[in-house]
C-alpha cells in the first residue's frame, strides 16, 4: 500500500510542477507581449523621427494602452497569490447584496449600455450574509464584466440575487456568443481562453474566471456555469449563509 501512495505522490508531484512551469511561461509571453510593444514604440519617439504630432499621439496611446493591460495582469496575478496564500484570511462582515449590487452596477451598466447591452439587476430585498466584501464585489465585476465582452451589440444581461435554504445564490445570465461543451471545463483554467487572439483584443488577462473560482472556494460555495454556443451563459454561484 505504502508504495502504492508514494507512486501516486509522485504522479502528483509532477503534475503540480508540469502546472508551476506553464504557469511561468503563461506570465512571461503575457507580458512580453506588451512589454515589447511598449519599448518599440517608445523607441521610436525617442529616436525624433516622427514629427507628424498625431502620429505621435497614436504611438502615445498604443504605449499608455499597453501598459494599463500590463496594470490590470499584474493586479489579477497579485490578487490571486493573496488567494492561495496558505494564511489567506476573509474579511467577513455582514453584507446587504442589493446595497453591494448599487455600488457595483452602474459602471458596468454604462459600459454594457455604450455596447448597446441592456443590465438588468434583480436582488431579494435585504438579503444580507457574512462574506468579503470587496471579494463579492469582485466576483460581480469579472462576471459581469466577461457577459459584456462576450456578448454582441443588442444583447441582454441579467444579474440575479436571491437565498435558498441554505445558500445565497448570485446568477449572472447573458445572451452572448456561448461556451462548447468541450471548453467549458477548461476556462476555470489560469490564462485559458476559447480564442485568445479575440480575447486579447477586448481585453481580459485570462484570469478573471480563476480568480472568481478561488474567491468562491475560499468562501466554501461552488460555482456552475451553463452555456449553448449562439445562445448564451449563465453563471450560477452559490456561496453559504
Ligand atoms: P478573459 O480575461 O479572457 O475573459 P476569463 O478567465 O474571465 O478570461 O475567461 C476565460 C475564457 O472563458 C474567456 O477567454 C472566454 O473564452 C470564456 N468566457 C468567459 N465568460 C464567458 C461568457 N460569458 N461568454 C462566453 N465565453 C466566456
Amino acid at each position: 500500500k505504502g508504495a502504492v501512495l508514494a507512486t501516486y505522490d509522485i504522479t502528483e508531484l509532477k503534475r503540480l510542477e508540469v502546472m508551476r512551469k506553464d504557469f511561468v511561461a503563461n506570465v512571461s509571453h503575457e507580458l512580453r507581449t506588451p512589454i515589447t510593444s511598449i519599448t518599440g514604440f517608445a523607441e521610436t519617439l525617442l529616436d525624433g523621427g516622427i514629427e507628424d504630432p498625431d502620429a505621435a499621439k497614436e504611438f502615445l496611446s498604443i504605449i499608455h494602452k499597453e501598459s494599463k493591460r500590463m496594470q490590470l495582469l499584474i493586479e489579477d496575478l497579485l490578487t490571486l497569490s493573496k488567494l492561495e496564500d496558505e494564511n489567506f484570511q476573509l474579511v467577513l462582515n455582514k453584507i446587504t447584496l442589493s446595497d453591494l449590487l448599487q455600488e457595483v452596477i452602474p459602471p458596468l451598466k454604462i459600459r454594457a449600455e455604450k455596447k448597446g447591452l441592456a443590465l438588468t439587476v434583480q436582488a431579494e430585498e435585504d438579503l444580507n450574509f457574512k462574506a468579503d466584501q470587496e471579494r463579492i464585489k469582485q466576483i460581480f465585476i469579472n462576471l459581469i464584466d466577461n457577459a459584456i465582452h462576450y456578448t454582441p451589440d443588442g444583447g441582454k444581461i441579467d444579474v440575479e440575487v436571491f437565498s435558498t435554504s441554505k445558500y445565497v445564490h448570485l446568477k449572472v445570465s447573458d445572451t452572448g456568443i456561448g461556451i462548447t461543451e468541450k471548453e467549458l471545463p477548461r476556462i476555470f483554467e489560469r490564462f485559458y481562453r476559447v480564442d485568445r487572439a479575440r480575447s486579447r483584443n477586448t481585453g481580459g488577462t485570462g484570469l478573471g474566471l480563476a480568480i472568481v473560482k478561488h474567491i468562491v472556494e475560499v468562501h466554501k460555495g461552488n460555482i456552475d456555469i451553463e452555456s449553448e454556443v449562439g445562445k448564451g451563459t449563465t453563471v450560477h454561484v452559490y456561496l453559504p449563509k
